[in-house]
């Protein structure tokens, strides 16, 4: 009997794991998570969770724990490749095909170690002591204007607390999207009372019970801080024994094969991958991409048929008001054409002739079509 080992018990670790399954009945299927709970979505950890919307059970993904074997709390330590093994604290795992889906980890900000009113959102845990501490403080400092940063002012200022976000750029979501978009969405922040420190760095001080925090020119009270400043890919465990791209992630091939390797795939955050229809690789922090990316891991590895992955890539951020939908890859760098569509907003980014992505703002009956024209841009 075959022997597959996914490392990353989320997302993609859980879709990989069940399309195998799907795929050969008899594959001996084991799944190394290193969090302590059954596979969920991240999505709701900013929003309605916190909102209380969304229940614990929501949050968990259809199926979780079921047609595998889950050893939760029992991260990978050590990938040995002569023995096709992954080491545990527990002990080996030995495979016959293996799936990395280890995702990402916030980056840490020096000077804000994470403690009890400091908060780094990834995980459901994080996600609780946030919610527990909104339903009780005054006033949150978010440090990062990122697409975590915006989602998690809008839900607090729905609870009724007091928000201020520092970012060091001068707009908001500089490096991920262009002015136009930005600007949007600082208006909508503002319109719902959350004060904009922009061109700002911050220190933390901490003041009988309270924090301070300063930014050069002021100063100020707050009683939690969520830091949002990115993440990056969770590949520290592998030890250099698979190849990683510049952009931090395993490098993998249209199909998902890692580079060198027919019988080790990589899916979702921690995947560099090459794109055919982009001629280059890419990696994204979208739900959709982790959740297709594992489908094509799962087919490269289990089944004979090895499907390119070609989607035009998918995320979206829900800031109340405010749905922000992109598609593609609408670099900052590339010059943004507004489009006039009813209701909403659309941004196009452009590199030569090829629309390489597109941002709409509240038009979401403009996706497929918009979805579409990327596709044949690239495509001719
Ligand atoms: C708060 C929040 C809100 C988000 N909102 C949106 C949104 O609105 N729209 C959108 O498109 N995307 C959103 N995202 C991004 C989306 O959730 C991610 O793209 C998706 O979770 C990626 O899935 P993944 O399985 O690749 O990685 P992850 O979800 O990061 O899962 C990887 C798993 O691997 C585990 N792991 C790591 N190292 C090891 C190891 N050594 N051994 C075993 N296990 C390990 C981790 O603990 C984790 O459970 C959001 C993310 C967050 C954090």
């Amino acid at each position: 009997m075959r022997r597959l080992v996914v490392v990353g018990g989320a997302l993609a670790g859980h879709r990989s794991a069940v399309h195998a399954r799907r795929l050969d009945p008899d594959l001996d299927i084991t799944v190394l998570a290193a969090e302590d709970e059954l596979p969920y979505q991240r999505p709701p950890l900013s929003k309605g969770y916190l909102l209380g919307t969304v229940s614990s059970q929501r949050v968990r993904l259809r199926g979780a724990g079921e047609g595998y074997r889950l050893l939760a709390a029992n991260p990978a330590i050590g990938l040995d490749l002569a023995q096709s093994s992954v080491l545990t604290s527990d002990g080996i795992q030995s495979f016959d095909l293996l799936i990395i889906a280890t995702g990402a980890q916030p980056h840490r900000l020096e000077g804000f170690p994470p403690d009890q009113d400091v908060v780094y959102l990834r995980t459901v845990g994080d996600a609780n002591l946030l919610k527990e501490a909104l339903a009780r403080i005054h006033h949150l400092t978010i440090v990062g204007g990122g697409f975590i940063g915006a989602e998690v002012a809008v839900s607090a200022r729905r609870l009724g607390v007091e928000v201020t976000i520092v970012e060091q750029s001068a707009h908001l979501l500089s490096r991920a999207v262009g002015p136009g978009v930005s600007r949007l969405i600082e208006e909508n922040l503002q319109r719902l009372g959350v004060e904009l420190a922009l061109e700002s760095t911050t220190k933390l001080e901490a003041v009988n019970n309270r924090r301070l925090v300063r930014d050069g020119s002021r100063e100020w009270l707050t009683d939690l801080v969520v830091v949002g400043v990115g993440v990056h890919p969770s590949t520290e465990w592998l030890g250099g024994a698979l190849p990683l791209r510049e952009d931090g992630g395993v490098a993998v091939n249209e199909f998902g094969f890692v580079d060198g390797f027919s019988q080790i795939a990589a899916a979702g955050d921690v995947a560099s991958w090459h794109h055919p229809l982009y001629g280059r690789p890419l990696r994204f922090e979208h739900f959709e991409v982790a959740a297709n990316q594992a489908l094509h891991a799962a087919e490269a590895l289990v089944s004979d048929k090895h499907i390119a992955y070609t989607d035009i890539p998918f995320g979206w951020s829900d800031q109340g008001e405010l749905l922000v939908q992109i598609l593609g890859v609408p670099s900052p760098g590339l010059a943004e054409e507004e489009e006039s569509v009813d209701g909403g907003n659309m941004f196009l980014y452009r590199r030569d002739d090829r629309i390489e992505g597109a941002i709409l703002v509240n038009a979401p009956e403009e996706l497929t079509a918009l979805r579409d024209r990327i596709l044949s841009s690239l495509s001719s």
